[in-house]
């Protein structure tokens, strides 16, 4: 394939546009057609084929962005691990997982992995022995997500690329929380990348969206799964996902910054016991996450001083909203053991470092001042409370 010779911002905006011939428009037509006639080629053009004209252009864009040779859009981010998953393991092959995973795909090995025939297991820290351990001879692929969820836990991606390949397995990240504005997991042989395109590439709160992105060897399984699940996007979301896209750059450099900013801003507070951000020297995996990443993301949690109530500090906020997702323009919060870690046990959230304390940040676009005084004035209220 072509070596990625623009800089981001010029591919996020011109790579995989479709030309309107008609009216020479300034962006992509959109397809609406779900019938096709065969073309010479004889392309069976149908969205649940995923090559709509849309589909396949915006297709082009994410591979490119990930230094990939193809790329598939799906209807949600949970298609796109199902799918990638199921296209590439068999009944009686084994997976190695990371252990904190994002909870629809930790609910994907448990409840369905199993009853399909599928073994896994977990490997138990971050280091290169705790991955090599668990293969077996039967080990098919190794998955991780790096920022994890909600930890920012760091793993070394060329450890990980260099593992598998020595074994013979297929690496798959999600890569989600970085968004390939701040990693190219490519770049450290990484072989099937994944996003949840419902937040960096979205990026506004209103897309559910999924993408795999990885080479014409491996998308050929994946691509023939993803046609009998039939987890394709709609034309239009497709087509309102690529004008999302171009402005990613812009907005994950913004909530780069601001995180940093923030991050800063909380370690130094008497209110606030811990922060978890990758881009803090003081983070286990700062000097990993500064070889591997091109900026730390707009993630963190931070934990309040013991005695403060986390669930009424949230309530207090003006600005910055309690919200279920992540990756927005808008700065949203929410409390891992309330939601997306729930239905692990209290022993489980142990392990994993989640304390009930807990509080992710979704950091936006906003200006740092007005996020930091929103934070002041509902730290000073829960602080009076009780
Ligand atoms: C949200 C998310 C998913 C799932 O994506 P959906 O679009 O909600 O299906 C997968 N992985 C990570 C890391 C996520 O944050």
């Amino acid at each position: 394939m072509e070596p990625r010779i623009q800089g981001l911002n010029t591919h996020l905006v011109h790579t995989g546009e479709l030309e309107d011939p008609l009216y020479h428009g300034a962006v992509s037509p959109l397809y609406l057609s779900t019938s096709y006639a065969f073309d010479e080629v004889d392309i069976k053009r149908y969205p649940r084929n995923f090559n709509t004209p849309n589909q396949e252009a915006l297709g082009h864009k994410i591979a490119a962005l990930e230094n990939k040779e193809a790329a598939l859009i799906f209807g949600s981010g949970m298609a796109a691990v199902s799918t990638a998953i199921m296209g590439l393991v068999s009944s009686g092959d084994h997976i190695v997982f990371q252990d904190d995973l994002y909870g629809g795909t930790r609910n994907l090995a448990l409840a369905d992995l199993r009853r399909f025939g599928i073994e896994f297991s977990m490997a138990k820290g971050l280091e290169i022995k705790d991955f090599e351990s668990e293969i077996r001879p039967n080990t098919k692929l190794i998955y991780v997500e790096t920022p994890s969820n909600p930890l920012l836990k760091i793993i070394d991606l060329d450890m990980i690329g260099r593992l598998a390949k020595k074994h013979g397995i297929i690496s798959m990240i999600d890569n989600t929380f970085a968004s390939p504005v701040n990693q190219v997991p490519d770049e450290f042989g990484i072989d099937v990348v994944i996003h949840s395109a419902t937040k960096y590439m979205g990026g506004h709160s209103d897309i559910s969206a999924g993408a795999i992105a990885t080479s014409n060897e491996l998308i050929a399984p994946i691509w023939s799964m993803a046609k009998s699940l039939g987890g394709n996007l709609s034309e239009m979301t497709v087509w309102l996902l690529e004008r999302s896209i171009k402005t990613m750059g812009l907005r994950v450099h913004r909530q780069n910054e601001n995180a940093l900013a923030m991050a800063h801003f909380l370690s130094a507070h008497h209110a606030i016991d811990r922060v978890y951000y990758p881009g803090l020297v003081e983070h286990p995996g700062h000097e990993i996450a500064k070889k591997q990443m091109k900026g730390f993301g707009g993630m963190m949690s931070f934990e309040l001083r013991s005695g403060l109530d986390a669930r009424f500090f949230q309530q207090q906020l003006k600005l910055i909203k309690p919200s279920m997702s992540l990756a927005g323009v808008e700065s949203t919060v929410l409390s891992p053991t309330m939601t997306s870690h729930h239905s692990l046990t209290l022993e489980e959230r142990k392990n994993q470092g989640i304390s009930e304390g807990l509080i992710r940040f979704s950091v936006g676009i906003e200006e740092v001042s007005d996020l930091q005084r929103d934070i002041e004035q509902a730290i000073a209220k829960t602080e009076n409370h009780g």
